[in-house]
């Protein structure tokens, strides 16, 4: 037997006027019946306008529809689903998706409404497109609002058996994800050495028949929810990939904590700086510069190349799969160019007051570009604003009132592409903040690490002067003649000049 669902609305005006919620129900329990459906649920929304789709049972029909348990949707009439067209079309080819709707007083493309509805469908498509967020997002926006998690379970976590939307703090996994932390933090292991860890000692996977990997274990170690919450509404997925949502819209569910606030951004800070320092092939022998070096002929990241047993460095442009010949740059010899660099680094190093001018160049210039950057992000956005607010009124227009349509579809491309070229360009200046927010680490890491290298600068090994060069230099680019060229918290560009520098 075909099973349906009846679905019925009436506006605070219409609650007033003999005909009811309750009439509209029978009427189509009635129908239901003369057809052979058997009703398996009634949705009702009592004084709700239809000019909105945030309506209680609305919403319950529409999930209830996509879980698959409904054949049939009853109504009276394509009013009562939405009074407007854009969304009576939104809300037919969703439901349709899954089930057929049925009415009770009109056959919909007999009728005038329903030869309309289809010459508007190409237009409506458009407005689909830029609803579409919304569609699949609303019930979980919902369903975060009200504290509870929207996802699927994260690795230490499983739902709570007593509380749906809840989650609990699996022991084992929650273990694993301290030691996790632990290894990256304290003892320094490398991403790649953690996957190895823990597919030595045989630690179940997050997904049953998966093996460990980096990016698995690079997500555990580079989400805050470890530290207790999770945020749905963050991030936004459009055209020009994921751009983060202003903070206000974020919406925060709180679950228990497996990690500290502390421990969560010490990970995070580690993170940024392997992730400088593994640009390049992994390599069998230390190399001190990699992650710095950068080509000052095409541009691109210099990286390490062993040549019959020599440690080099050679322009990742050489080799680059392209029509064009790869980069001419010269090959620099590690030995050279790190005794070099250190010795120009180890310099700054002994004289306090070089390095303290250096440190505070570096932050004011940074604070300057910062400020710029955000005020940036800020225009952009309400730029952006701006635009999709007049396209919607464009939008509503066309669909309500059916005005000139060649016009407005013209008006609206244009706005389209100023949209799209907006939030291109929002999605990459919020990339450049988020950027020097990673930054802002360095500079307290800096004086720990300069006191410590000052302590014992000529007893560092390789390891060791690599991590001081890190929290000290940006980058270094390499001349056509071989050139160095030094730029961070050094305060001069060449290292001739700090060469000379009394120590
Ligand atoms: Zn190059």
């Amino acid at each position: 037997m075909t099973t349906c669902a009846v679905y019925a609305r009436v506006s605070t005006d219409e609650q007033a006027e003999k005909y009811g919620l309750a009439a509209q129900a029978h009427e189509l329990r009635a129908l239901a019946a003369t057809k052979g459906y058997r009703v398996v649920d009634e949705f009702l929304d009592d004084g709700h306008s239809g000019a909105t789709l945030d309506r209680p049972a609305l919403a319950r029909l529409r999930d209830a529809v996509r879980a698959g348990a409904i054949e049939v949707v009853l109504a009276h009439d394509p009013d009562r689903l939405s009074r407007k067209l854009a969304h009576q079309l939104l809300l037919l080819e969703e439901l349709e998706a899954r089930s057929r709707v049925e009415f009770l007083t009109t056959t919909r493309a007999a009728t005038p409404e329903g030869g309309l509805l289809l010459n508007i469908k190409g237009v409506v498509a458009e407005y689909e497109r830029l609803k579409i967020v919304e569609r699949t997002t609303r019930g979980k926006r919902e369903k975060a609002r009200r504290g509870l998690v929207v996802a699927s379970y994260p690795y230490g976590y499983r739902p709570d058996p007593a509380s749906p939307g809840r989650l609990v703090v699996h022991e084992e996994e929650a273990s694993v994800v301290r030691l996790i932390h632990a290894w990256l933090i304290e003892e320094g292991k490398t991403t790649r050495k953690i996957v190895d860890e823990l597919r030595r000692l045989g630690v179940p996977p997050s997904r049953a028949g998966r093996r460990w990997g980096p990016t698995q274990v690079r997500r555990i170690l580079g989400s805050d929810r470890y530290t207790g919450r999770v945020f749905y509404n963050r991030d936004a997925i459009g055209a020009h990939g994921r751009r983060r949502r202003p903070a206000t819209e974020w919406i925060e569910v709180a679950i228990p904590a497996i990690v500290t606030q502390e421990t969560h951004a010490a990970a995070k800070a580690v993170l940024a700086r392997n992730r400088a320092a593994y640009v390049g092939r992994p390599a069998r022998f230390t190399y001190m510069l990699r992650g710095l070096l950068r080509c000052g002929a095409c541009g691109a990241r210099y990286v390490s190349c062993p040549q019959h047993g020599r440690r080099c460095y050679r322009c990742h442009g050489h080799d680059r799969f392209a029509l064009t010949a790869g980069c001419r740059a010269p090959m620099i010899s590690a030995n050279v160019a790190e005794a070099e660099v250190w010795t120009t680094v180890a310099d700054a190093l002994r004289n306090p007051a070089t390095l303290r001018a250096g440190v505070e160049a570096w932050a004011a210039q940074r604070g300057a570009n910062d400020v710029d950057l955000r005020a940036r992000v800020e225009a952009l956005a309400r730029k952006l604003r701006g635009v999709e607010g007049k396209e919607k009124r464009l939008l509503d227009l066309y669909v309500e009132d059916g005005i000139a349509k060649g016009e407005v579809a013209a008006r609206l491309r244009a706005l389209t592409r100023e949209r799209e070229g907006l939030r291109g360009d929002l999605g990459r200046a919020e990339a450049q903040v988020a950027a020097h927010d990673a930054d802002g680490g360095r500079l307290a890491a800096l004086d720990r690490w300069a006191a410590k290298a000052r302590r014992g600068i000529d007893r560092l090994d390789a390891a060791g002067r690599q991590k001081v060069l890190q929290h000290l230099v940006d980058e270094i680019v390499v001349g056509a003649d071989r050139s160095l060229k030094i730029t961070g918290i050094l305060p001069t560009e060449t290292d001739q000049s700090l060469l000379s520098l009394p120590s």
